[in-house]
């Protein structure tokens, strides 16, 4: 079986090292027996001859591929690249995570909370604002202190706790006049105590689960903000809603972000290009071991 792993970004060249999850995801993939290939996006070109499509990568005729493991890097301009997943796709390549580009996943938190909603998933509850005009009722709907978060903030940046009325008027002022942004309002949940749980999930499994615990002075429990894990048992209903919730969003691979509240357990967010890095040092598990083995038991 031959693999090939997409991804993004910035081009990698011979001399540049591929991130921490790809080279991961190579590796066990060789660890298993198989053929590996990175493929980078920027390296992609097609050729439109009589309503058919050719495509290259690295100028030479595509070469043959199994399956795709899509794997984002940050990209501006998720549309122009998407179109490259779509080419392949229409080629009739397979793609694991194909919609990590093409669907809602990508999208914005607010689109997130819309399809997480319709699934019936629990979440903390919220409200999207456009300006300050609705910041008193909302607030008092939702109580203080609370979270506001801009809908493409990720790593915890976006993410601010604002203790009274006077700390949300300005917040969101800025962001709905200067940015221009829709801004979430989400109660906050306190009794977590700076805490959540990052699940892993590959279709219907979880391949590994830790918690979170923010440093000290801060409420995101985000690695990227510092944020400590260590390994975690999940109960049913969290092993349930996080596999719903990366379906919810139209993916196969995700990274489920959980909160333990008064109410049971909730989805903070739903990361359809979630790091492992920490996740394997939490808890030594081999992550991308267990996304190699789902991909190839994977029925399309
Ligand atoms: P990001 O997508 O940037 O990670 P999140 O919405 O997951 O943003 O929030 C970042 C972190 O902030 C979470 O991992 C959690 O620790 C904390 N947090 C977010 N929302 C809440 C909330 N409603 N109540 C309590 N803590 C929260």
């Amino acid at each position: 079986m031959k693999i090939g792993i997409l991804t993004f970004g910035r081009p990698q060249t011979k001399e540049t090292e591929p991130p921490y999850e790809t080279k991961k995801i190579f590796e066990a993939a060789l660890a298993r027996g198989l053929e590996a290939r990175i493929f980078c996006e920027p390296f992609f070109s097609f050729r439109e001859r009589d309503g058919k499509m050719e495509i290259f990568y690295d100028n030479e005729p595509m070469p043959a591929c199994d399956v795709f493991i899509a794997r984002t890097n940050f990209i501006e301009d998720f549309g122009l690249h998407s179109t490259t997943v779509d080419m392949l796709l229409s080629a009739g390549y397979k793609i694991i995570n194909s919609n990590t580009l093409t669907s809602a996943a990508t999208k914005n938190k607010l689109t997130r909370k819309l399809l997480l909603s319709q699934a019936g998933l629990p979440m903390p509850r919220s409200s999207i604002i456009r300006d300050i005009a609705s910041v008193s009722t909302e607030t008092l709907a939702l109580g203080f202190p609370l979270v506001v978060k801009t809908p493409n903030g990720s790593g915890g940046r976006g993410v601010f706790l604002a203790e009274n009325l006077e700390t949300v008027l300005p917040i969101v002022d800025y962001l709905t006049v200067t940015q221009k942004i829709p801004v979430l309002l989400e109660e906050f949940i306190k009794e977590a105590e700076g805490k959540d749980i990052r699940v892993f999930v590959a279709g219907e499994k979880i391949l590994a689960a830790m918690e979170r615990e923010a440093k000290p002075g801060d409420v995101r429990s985000n690695i990227h903000a510092g944020g400590a894990g260590r390994p975690i048992e999940l109960t049913e209903t969290e092993k349930d809603i996080a596999v719903r919730a990366t379906k919810a969003v139209g993916l196969e691979i995700a990274g489920v972000d959980i909160i333990r509240s008064n109410r049971g357990p909730m989805i903070l967010e739903v990361n359809a290009r979630p790091g492992f890095e920490g996740l394997e040092l939490a808890t030594g598990i081999d992550v991308a071991g267990g996304i190699i083995d789902y991909v190839t038991n994977h029925e399309f």
